[in-house]
């Protein structure tokens, strides 16, 4: 099958051996898949990755033991827990430290014409949503996890920094349930398009300080968690979002005395991403895809997805084989 994999470097390759199928897992034919910062950072080395990239993907299940799931559009939760442990057995295998993730740790990824999950991990894609939206669950249900780790009553005014895919869909994530909402990030036509609902856009973090109830950092820079800290109000609540490993110094005493949260928050359930998707189908996700490639040109593909201007790349498996 054709795939891409990171060996040491990023490669296209015609004849990759098609995934064997362990016992209650499908094998699922890709249709597509997203390029996320997550696989550019696997090529630069993240994790010590070696194999298909993607975890990001919408798909058909080809084969597997039960009946009901042959053919059907699907999308996966891309973590793999070892089943035994307490994470696991209270449903958070995203949390268990044996854990495989598709095309991140362990396990091959989504970006060759086959892959596989197990099918506890696989959730139907309704008729009515199109491959594209479908491809962003993921990254969608990444930003639901926000609004199930942070109780709100609708009042709070919220802050999101980075206008990158991550920033904006925290940003239209929050402005389902939040009227005061505001993305801040340093691409004029990002920012534009990020436009939903009441969401507020700006370039600028001046005078804010120390005013938002919420911060959610999604620059992807150090810099960002300094501003998130500054942005936040006393007994405020800083959302990390950014999986670049922070290196810039922060002042911890601001967090002290003025008693902020720090709160880590990575993937999240894809039920509350399909959810969010049925109720707002409006949710103009389409914007967030820059192009489609054809997985021959994976490379290009990446290269175009690493520009600072470009939003979200997704690869198709649909073209002739
Ligand atoms: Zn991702
Ligand atoms: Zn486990």
């Amino acid at each position: 099958m054709r795939a891409v994999i990171f060996d040491g470097r990023l490669r296209f390759i015609e004849r990759f051996p098609e995934p064997e199928i362990p016992s209650n897992w499908a094998l699922i034919r890709v249709l597509k898949a997203g390029i996320c910062k997550t696989d550019i950072e696997i090529t630069k080395g993240y994790k010590n990755f070696k194999g298909v990239l993607g975890h990001e993907f919408v798909g058909v299940v080809e084969r597997c033991h039960n009946p009901d799931w042959v053919q059907k559009r699907v999308v996966g939760e891309i973590n793999v827990g070892c089943g035994e442990c307490r994470q696991c057995v209270n449903g958070l295998e995203r949390h268990c430290p044996r854990r495989r993730v598709l095309g991140i740790v362990g396990l091959n990824g989504c970006m060759a014409d086959y892959c596989v999950l197990p099918l506890s991990n696989l959730h139907m894609v309704p008729a009515s949503t199109t491959d594209h939206r479908a491809v962003l669950v993921e990254p969608l249900s990444a930003a639901c996890e926000i609004l199930e780790q942070i109780e709100l009553t609708g009042s709070e005014q919220a802050v999101v920094l980075g206008d990158g895919r991550l920033g904006i869909l925290c940003a239209w994530v929050f402005s389902t349930v939040l009227s005061d909402v505001t993305l801040v990030g340093h691409h004029p036509e990002k920012l534009k398009m990020a436009g939903w609902r009441t969401l507020k856009t700006t370039q600028l973090t001046a005078n804010r300080a120390h005013s938002a109830d919420i911060v959610v950092e999604a620059t992807g820079s150090g810099k960002g968690l300094v501003d998130a800290v500054s942005l936040c109000r006393p007994r405020g609540k800083i959302v990390l979002k950014s999986t670049i490993a922070s290196k810039s110094k922060i002042n911890l005493l601001s967090i002290v005395v003025n008693e902020k949260s720090i709160i880590g928050s990575r993937c999240g359930r894809f039920k509350a991403g399909l959810r969010i998707l049925e109720a707002f189908p409006d949710m103009p996700l389409e914007r967030l895809i820059s192009a489609d490639y054809p997985i021959e040109q994976a490379l290009e593909a990446f290269k175009v997805a690493i520009q600072p201007d470009t939003l979200k790349i997704v690869l198709d498996m649909t073209g002739e084989k």
